[in-house]
C-alpha cells in the first residue's frame, strides 16, 4: 500500500491555501488495536484525520488532538497528532482511542454517538501556552462542526472533507485566509469560486484518486504552489522512560501500598496497549534515582 502523505498547497493568485491528506494505512493500524463497533470506527477514523489536517499548517513543535465526550454510546476519543520540527519533512505522528458502551448501533452519526456531547481542539506546543478551543456540535458531521468552528472562532472560512470506508482514509480542506493585498470583494469572489468547486469532490473520488489528480480535477484553471509531501505515520510515543516518570509521580507512599499488594507494577498503554512492567527493585531504583521524597510530593499538592 502507497505510504500516507500530507500535501499542502497554496493558491498563488488568492488567499486561499488547502491541504489533501491519505491516511489509509495509519486508520487501519488504529483501528487494529481495538475492537471498535463500526459506528465508533468511523468517527474515530474521522477525528484522526482532522487532527492531521488541522496539524499542516502548525508552525510549532507539539500537539495538537480532536476530542469529544458524551454521555451517549461513545463516551470518549481523542486523535492526537504529533508535529515534530516544523517546516521540514520529518513524519506527523497520530495517535488515538475511543470509550464507548458496549452496544453502539450501527450507523449512529454525531450526535446519536455522542449524546450531550462536547468537542474540543488543543494544541499543546512543547514549550509555551497550551491553547484549548470548544467546538459547537451545531452541524450534523464532524467536518460541518469543524467548518463552523473555523469560521466563528478564527474568522477563516474553511471546507473539510474527511473520508473513509472500510479500507481506505482521506481528508482535504481548503481554507481562506486573511486578504492581504488584494481587495476584500475580489477575495470573497475568490472564496466563492474555490468554496464552489471544492463543493463538487465526491466521497469516491477522494477516496481513489492520488492527490495530483484531484488537484487537477478542481484547480487545473489556477497556478497553484505546492509544497513537498509530507509523511504521516501512526505511532503510539509511549516508552518505558515515560511509564518511569508515571510511576515516580505516584510518590513513595503511594508507591509502597501498591507494592504491598502486588510484587510487579504494570503501565498498560491505553493507545497501544503496550505494558510497562516494573518489580520492586525497578520501583525502589526509581525512587532513589528520582531523588522523590513524600515531602517534595506533599509540598506540591
Ligand atoms: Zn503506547
Amino acid at each position: 500500500m502507497a505510504k500516507d502523505l500530507m500535501r499542502g498547497f497554496l493558491f498563488k493568485d488568492m488567499d486561499i491555501r488547502g491541504v489533501h491528506i491519505r491516511l489509509d494505512n495509519s486508520v487501519q493500524a488504529l483501528l487494529q488495536q481495538y475492537d471498535y463497533p463500526p459506528a465508533v470506527a468511523d468517527m474515530l477514523a474521522q477525528m484522526f484525520i482532522a487532527s492531521a489536517l488541522l496539524s499542516a499548517n502548525l508552525k510549532l513543535q507539539g500537539r495538537l488532538s480532536v476530542q469529544v465526550r458524551g454521555d451517549g454510546p461513545l463516551e470518549y476519543a481523542m486523535a492526537e497528532c504529533r508535529v515534530e520540527n516544523p517546516g521540514t519533512l520529518e513524519p506527523l505522528y497520530l495517535k488515538g482511542l475511543a470509550r464507548h458502551t458496549e452496544q453502539v448501533a450501527e450507523g449512529l452519526g454525531l450526535h446519536a454517538l455522542l449524546g450531550k456531547g462536547q468537542l474540543l481542539i488543543t494544541i499543546e506546543p512543547d514549550q509555551g501556552q497550551r491553547y484549548q478551543g470548544i467546538v459547537a456540535l451545531e452541524h450534523d458531521t464532524l467536518a460541518g462542526c469543524l467548518e463552523g468552528y473555523f469560521y466563528q472562532s478564527e474568522q477563516l472560512p474553511t471546507q473539510l472533507h474527511l473520508d473513509v470506508d472500510e479500507k481506505k482514509s482521506a481528508g482535504f480542506m481548503v481554507q481562506r485566509l486573511p486578504a492581504e493585498e488584494r481587495n476584500e470583494a475580489q477575495s470573497d469572489a475568490d472564496w466563492e469560486l474555490v468554496d464552489a468547486l471544492v463543493d463538487t469532490l465526491t466521497t469516491k473520488e477522494l477516496l481513489d484518486l492520488p492527490a495530483e489528480q484531484i488537484l487537477h480535477r478542481l484547480f487545473h484553471e489556477h497556478d497553484l504552489q505546492l509544497f513537498a509531501e509530507r509523511p504521516v505515520e501512526y505511532r503510539c510515543d509511549c516508552s518505558r522512560e515515560r511509564s518511569a516518570r508515571a510511576i515516580v509521580s505516584l510518590g513513595k507512599q503511594e508507591l509502597e501500598s501498591i507494592l504491598e499488594e502486588q510484587d510487579v507494577l504494570v503501565i498498560d498503554c491505553q493507545f497501544c496497549h503496550a505494558q510497562y512492567e516494573f518489580d520492586r527493585v525497578d520501583c525502589h531504583h526509581l525512587l532513589a534515582s528520582s531523588g522523590t521524597t513524600d515531602g517534595q510530593q506533599k509540598r506540591m499538592h
